[in-house]
């Protein structure tokens, strides 16, 4: 994994990581060519425009029988990346849903 910019890097197949204020931790989508679901990206570092929505879901989101722990991530975080700014929608289970806010630097 490498550092395009301090939001933003990239891995393997085509893979782009960004860190989610709303979770916590890092997502992972694909653009390009590929296998699996793919996203497209304007390409820019700074201002990255992912399409379509980013939906992460997690521990009971999925299987109703997962036992939840405290410290899990949020089960269900949905939202759009636009010009460097996250949008969570209201279905995001953690505190951001319905704001949208600057895509923030990795944590050190
Ligand atoms: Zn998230």
């Amino acid at each position: 994994m490498s550092a395009l910019s301090p939001i933003l890097r990239d891995t393997e197949g085509n893979g782009l990581v960004f860190w989610c204020p709303g979770c916590k931790e890092a997502h992972r989508i694909q653009h390009g060519a590929g296998n699996g679901p793919r996203w497209t990206w304007n390409g820019s570092v700074d201002k990255p425009t992912f399409s379509p929505s980013v939906l992460v879901r997690t521990g009971r989101a999925v299987d109703p029988s997962f036992v939840s722990e405290p410290g899990d991530p949020p089960e269900v975080c949905h939202s759009f990346v636009t010009d460097g700014r996250i949008q969570f929608l209201a279905d995001s289970a953690h505190e951001l849903a319905g704001q949208t806010v600057d895509l923030p630097e990795f944590p050190r």
